[in-house]
């Protein structure tokens, strides 16, 4: 129910665009793939995924000979679900941590602007809701306001935070931050790292220096690494993942702002053409507004 309210205007825009689509028209014929690929290229999920999308109901037409425009909307729910990566949970939303020997450590990455600070808040306070314990680590140490905001969600998520200096060594923060962590028997672990995209050998620097730091902690730190999305940012979120999947191993996404856009198609797109789970979507700024993504629940709230 929340994540139809979340979703909304991708809902309705999909939809609307959808109907409009195949109004007046009995059966799937080509004028019908044609704005089917129109709307599935406007809702954000990109060129390479509307092609395999549309490929794969041509040849359903095809096989079937006469495909009633009125199917079209499961046919799209089950091969839209086909390619969404299953996420770790499978089909049980819950916010879940994997079984490791000491603190999990996600670092979470994505430039600035997308709600990286906004999405480590709100897994802090959801984790703590569980009773973990958590801790937060000020890695993105390149900007004053970064450590700021995060010590902002700390707070509001009642959970201690690790900080140094702005212009301090990221992976020095990150080395206490997992001390602290294991000292005090934590849980879970959320480092929050630098967002340039600028710098692309820097970018990739400094992550594995951070990923080599923390393992002298934790053997197999990270655990994850998280990419952050902003899910109304269409091609830019595309980019994005393609540049941070060259510059560092990312094990699951979240897409943020897609109660703001009429464009959750990206969601779509970007799983399918990085093989990356979506892990999470943020749905609102507050801290209850974060979800653990479910492809089945999503793909409905389209259709609905
Ligand atoms: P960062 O620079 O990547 O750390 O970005 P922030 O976490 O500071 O977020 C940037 C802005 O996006 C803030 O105003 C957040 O409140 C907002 N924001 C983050 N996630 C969401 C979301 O899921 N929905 C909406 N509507 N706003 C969001």
């Amino acid at each position: 129910e929340t994540l139809d309210k979340g979703l909304e205007k991708s809902k309705t825009s999909f939809l609307s665009k959808l109907s409009k689509a195949v109004a007046g028209k009995s059966r799937v014929d080509d004028e019908v793939l044609d704005d089917l690929e129109e709307v599935l290229v406007t809702s954000d999920v990109g060129v390479e995924t509307t092609l395999k999308i549309i490929e794969r109901i041509e040849a359903r037409v095809a096989r079937d000979k006469y495909v009633n425009t009125e199917e079209l909307n499961g046919i799209l729910r089950e091969e839209i679900a086909g390619l969404l990566s299953e996420t770790e949970t499978g089909q049980a939303a819950e916010l879940k941590l994997p079984e490791v020997d000491g603190p999990y450590v996600i670092m979470v990455v994505g430039v600035n602007g997308v709600g990286k600070t906004t999405t480590i808040g709100k897994l802090a306070y959801q984790f703590r809701m569980q009773g973990k314990k958590v801790v937060l680590g000020a890695a993105d140490t390149f900007r004053a306001a970064a450590i700021e905001q995060l010590e902002i969600w700390a707070d509001r998520a009642e959970v201690p935070i690790v900080k140094q200096n702005m212009g301090s060594d990221p992976a020095s923060v990150a080395f206490d931050t997992l001390q602290s962590a294991v000292g005090q028997g934590a849980d879970v672990v959320l480092i929050d790292t630098a967002g340039r995209l600028h710098n692309k050998v820097n970018l990739m620097n400094e992550l594995s220096k951070v990923r080599r730091v923390m393992q002298k902690v934790v053997p197999d730190a990270p655990h994850e690494v998280l990419l952050v999305l902003d899910g109304s940012t269409g091609q830019n979120a595309f980019e994005q993942a393609r540049q941070f999947t060259k510059a560092t191993e990312v094990s699951s996404l979240a897409v943020t702002k897609l109660d703001g856009t009429a464009k959750g198609g990206v969601v779509i797109g970007i799983s399918d053409q990085f093989q990356i789970p979506v892990k999470y979507i943020g749905v609102g700024e507050g801290m209850e507004d974060l979800q653990v993504f479910n492809k089945y629940e999503f793909v409905d709230s389209f259709f609905k």
